[in-house]
């Protein structure tokens, strides 16, 4: 059976199930396998099967010590009836491709059809669901309490992920008056007898930084222990978040093959709206097990200290944050790219541990040479400043009638701007979120003048365009909001403990 481990050392190996529970390796490595590739993925069945024979296929290679009966109840009930489309993660054709005239055909992954309208549905669907299963091995009775910081998106969509499941709880905290609108009734309207929403006075790094002092805090953990709960991560480190994102690629390959758009081991590009290096990690796990890969295209917006790596071998996040119109984007620091080094380095934990103790204590690493050249072999990388992010909106409005959010609008730009890589034989561009999720921003982009309300501007953008927002969204302005509760920093660990032990 493949036995995951830390990034940074082998020293200690766990079952997927107890990779799962615990989130982050105790070294603070992030869990990764080596038998990742040795099995591969039946590339020219996959026309046949449908999203859910495809996500138990690829399931049950990466987490091999669950059952096969395990993972098909989690596939089951994560995707049956919670996704807004028959097709799950739906492909659709642009009718001209971006740039060039000439060229393979682009496409859209729409990742968004989710409760929650964000792509991290797809996934925060799936976590609770595996971690049930992983709680019920472990045999201890224990009740996890899942403890997020949030700038806006992950917060819902974790929040719809774990609402009542068995044996969770869930708390998310976002910075008061620093999220939409639209997000904050998302959150402060959720149903659930197992969640608690609060607001924090601060920042998000203010929240987030006080979710990790949560974490590390001996005295709550024992105070909790003696209660059977343990705090556990919902974000992307979690080897449970990472996985059920490698299923999307396959199921777009599919789809392309069914339209009759490619044929059975001809080569994709993927251009994926990135942050903190899951969605393109789980493209590049995609093609580790066997998908016919041309060049996996890392979009930045303005934030773009992953172009900078990929060009120059130099990460520094020592540099100025912008907030942007897509703060799902606006991170630093790329945690999940520390999975790629590890595969890229043909899994040199050593050299992972350095790099990461660099940029822990100066900010900043910069990897050799020859393994640049071995990441430049797989990935390419643009990026978008704002006025280009309105711009690609405009143009992909315009050009192509399809409307885009801000955050697929810097994957646009970079698709436009980007020659395809050689041997593609279609470019597929990942659709991270609902344009109805940004209304104000895109209708900005649009040339339309802005009302001061969100729901406002919602009606306003399905005028304009014809479009129609998701029901769950447009639903909002009359939902009933259930928490009103607001905390100092320095109070949010009582908060926890509080809803903790309610559980
Ligand atoms: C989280 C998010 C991203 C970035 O995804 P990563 O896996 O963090 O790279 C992009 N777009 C949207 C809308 C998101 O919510």
């Amino acid at each position: 059976m493949s036995l995951y481990h830390s990034t940074r050392s082998r020293a200690e190996e766990c079952s997927a199930k107890e990779a799962i529970r615990r989130g982050l390796a105790p070294d603070g490595g992030l869990f990764v396998s080596d038998e990742l590739g040795s099995a591969k993925v039946d590339v020219d069945g996959l026309a046949e099967l449908d999203y859910a024979a495809i996500a138990r296929a690829v399931l049950g290679l990466l987490l091999p010590d669950y059952t096969a009966d395990e993972i098909a109840a989690c596939v089951n009930e994560a995707y049956t009836g919670t996704f807004a489309s028959p097709e799950v993660t739906p492909v659709v054709p642009l009718t001209k491709a971006p740039g060039a005239a000439a060229g393979p055909h682009a496409h859209v992954l729409e990742l968004y059809h989710g409760p929650t309208s964000a792509f991290k549905d797809v996934a925060l669907q799936m976590l609770p669901r595996l971690m049930a299963r992983a709680q019920a091995s472990a045999g201890a009775g224990e009740k996890i309490m899942i403890v997020t910081a949030t700038s806006g998106d992950t917060g819902k969509a974790a929040l719809a992920g774990f609402a009542d499941a068995p044996g969770c709880g869930i708390t998310v905290f976002y910075p008061e008056g620093k999220v939409s609108r639209v997000q904050e009734l998302q959150m402060t309207t959720q149903a659930g007898a197992n969640v608690a929403v609060a607001a924090v006075r601060g920042n998000f790094d203010d929240a987030q930084s006080a979710v990790k002092g949560i974490f590390a805090d001996r005295a709550l953990a024992e105070r909790l222990a003696a209660a059977g709960i343990v705090l556990s991560s919902a974000n992307s480190i979690n080897v449970g978040r990472l996985v059920p994102q490698v299923v999307y690629y396959f199921a777009a390959y599919a789809q392309l093959m069914r339209a009759g758009a490619i044929a059975a081991g001809d080569a994709v590009e993927f251009c994926v709206p990135t942050g903190n290096f899951g969605d393109v990690l789980a493209g590049y796990y995609a093609k580790m097990l066997g998908l016919p890969v041309s060049k996996l295209v890392v979009a930045s917006d303005k934030n773009n200290v992953l172009f900078d790596f990929l060009t120059t071998g130099v990460y520094d996040r020592n540099r100025p944050f912008f907030t942007t119109t897509s703060p799902s984007m606006d991170i630093l620091i790329s945690s999940n790219l520390e999975r790629m080094l590890y595969y890229v380095s043909d899994g040199d934990c050593e050299l992972i541990a350095h790099l990461m103790a660099d940029l822990a204590e100066t900010g900043r690493f910069e990897v050799p040479a020859e393994l640049l050249a071995k990441i430049q072999e797989t990935f390419a990388c643009g990026w978008a400043d704002e006025d280009e992010v309105a711009g690609a909106i405009a143009a992909s409005w315009h050009e192509n009638a399809y409307l885009i959010d801000p955050h697929t609008a810097c994957g646009y730009h970079v698709l436009e701007k980007l020659p395809a890589a050689a041997g593609s034989a279609a470019r597929m561009l990942l659709s991270t979120a609902s344009p109805y999720k940004f209304p104000r921003a895109v209708l900005e982009a649009l040339g339309e003048d802005v009302p001061a309300d969100d729901f406002a501007c919602m009606r306003k953008l399905e005028e304009v365009t014809g479009t129609c927002a998701p029901a769950q969204l447009a639903a909002l302005e009359t939902a009933h909001e259930r928490f009103s509760d607001v905390v100092d920093v320095p109070g949010m660990g009582a908060y926890v403990e509080d809803a903790a032990l309610r559980l």
